[in-house]
């Protein structure tokens, strides 16, 4: 587990002036991970890290061998064109290069000039999904929303006796996982109308979104090889924003006895940088569970946990549709939540993962599941927000939605803050529905 160190003192400033300018995302006490190139080249995609309005080209950087020993070998690694090798280093050397760029970024650093020559402004980037990801898992560990979307799937029996006892997950496609800003067509699939005899194929009616968040793998450990609570956070490089696309009618139908298929797999978002779990500590929470829960499993189960396995983590989701775009109106929030409200954690679900001895590797991606907080409004899905569709939300314009239509863009944002310490944020995880081919 990170523990706080210089990096992490609220009195640190750095020459790149826009890292401190009230509100932003990435001061120097942050320092999160992209993949990226200048828009419109074709030039090779490589590592970066957010300060203020500028991303730090580790490719540049690395040539100039500005730093040393591990901190120039995880300056080296994140200069290809995703970020598998640097995640596979662990976090000694993760830490290491936070530590070596946190110094060179401070008002006065000795390595100004040489880093001014490798920033490149944020609004003239395109980024890319930040890893090679070989197998993505999507979990299930918000309590309230299994709670709630069990009551609309099987409303005799919404939460299931596993669900105290087991992080919930199933393996999720990969291959559709693209970074913020990607818009994708309304997918097609079965679905069974109520009072239906025969399924149809046509497009989904009831598209959703799943308010998570990405958690990156970084080492990984052997096949046959389980990992302990103690060890766990080690092997994680750092968390991102994701939403996870759902549709629901399609899902409906699919889902027994094997769980999601079609309805997930047309396409997941994710946001392009990924904080440290380094630079999240200052944020973390403890770990508890509701009075009359069963207490984990001793596997799943440690002080560390106990007293700070939570992450006490803003996130928020807007709405744009296409009237609201054409009338020059901005997004509107729809949902607060905070990831504290989940009931396993990032820990328990790396050693849940491998109890069994399945093998994770380096860029292999978690979704922690659909965020829900305790009461409605904290939502993360629609289909619980408008309780199955029954009850449409009314926006600001007086559109109405139950579920997406065709044009709107979904954008979640999330953001750390506690007294004493430097508010730091996760950008931004943009999609956008496209009509259905
Ligand atoms: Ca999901």
């Amino acid at each position: 587990m990170s523990t706080l160190n210089e990096t992490h003192d609220p009195a640190l400033q750095s020459w790149v002036t826009s890292a401190h300018v009230n509100g932003t995302d990435f001061p120097i006490q942050n320092l999160p991970f992209a993949a990226f190139r200048r828009q419109g080249s074709d030039e090779a995609f490589r590592g970066g890290v957010a300060i203020g309005d500028q991303v730090i080209d580790l490719a540049a950087l690395a040539t100039q061998d500005l730093f040393s020993g591990l901190a120039q070998a995880a300056c080296e690694a994140g200069a290809q064109g995703k970020l598998n090798a640097l995640m596979a280093l662990g976090p000694t050397a993760w830490s290491a290069l936070r530590l070596a760029l946190s110094r060179a970024l401070r008002i006065g650093a000795t390595q100004q000039a040489a880093l001014t020559t490798c920033l490149v402004p944020q609004t003239e980037i395109q980024y890319t999904v930040p890893a090679h990801i070989g197998d993505y898992t999507d979990f299930y560990t918000s309590v309230h929303h299994a709670t709630n979307i069990g009551k609309l799937f099987r409303p005799d029996n919404p939460l299931l006796p596993n669900y105290k006892w087991v992080p919930i997950g199933y393996h999720g496609r990969a291959s559709s996982i693209r970074v913020s800003g990607q818009a994708f067509k309304r997918p097609n699939g079965q679905t069974m109308a109520p009072g239906a005899t025969v399924p149809m194929l046509g497009p989904c009616k009831r598209l959703d979104i799943e308010l998570e968040l990405g958690i990156f793998i970084g080492t990984g450990n052997t096949l046959g090889d389980a990992i302990a609570m103690t060890d766990a956070e080690a092997h994680v490089f750092g968390v991102c924003l994701l939403n996870d696309w759902s549709a629901r009618d399609i899902q409906a139908w699919e889902y027994q006895p094997l769980g999601p298929f079609l309805s997930k797999s047309f396409a997941t978002t994710i946001s392009p940088w990924v904080v440290t779990l380094e630079a999240l500590a200052p944020y973390r929470a403890g770990f508890t569970r509701p009075h009359g829960d069963p207490q984990p499993l001793p596997y799943l189960d440690s002080a560390a946990n106990r007293e700070q396995g939570a992450f006490d983590l803003e996130l928020e989701v807007l709405l744009q549709t296409n009237k609201m775009r054409a009338a020059g109106l901005p997004a509107q929030k729809l949902v607060q939540t905070n990831y504290r409200h989940a009931y396993w954690t990032i820990a328990q679900m790396v050693a849940h993962h491998t109890v069994n001895g399945c093998n994770l590797q380096p860029g292999d991606l978690f979704g922690s599941g659909t965020l829900s907080g305790p009461t409605l409004d904290q939502a993360g899905a629609l289909i619980e927000m408008t309780q199955g569709g029954k009850l449409p939300v009314t926006l600001a314009n007086g559109e109405t939605r139950t579920f997406l239509e065709d044009g709107d863009t979904i954008i979640i944002k999330g953001r750390c803050e506690k007294s004493g310490f430097a508010k730091i944020g996760f950008g931004e995880c943009v999609g956008t529905l496209l009509p259905a081919s």
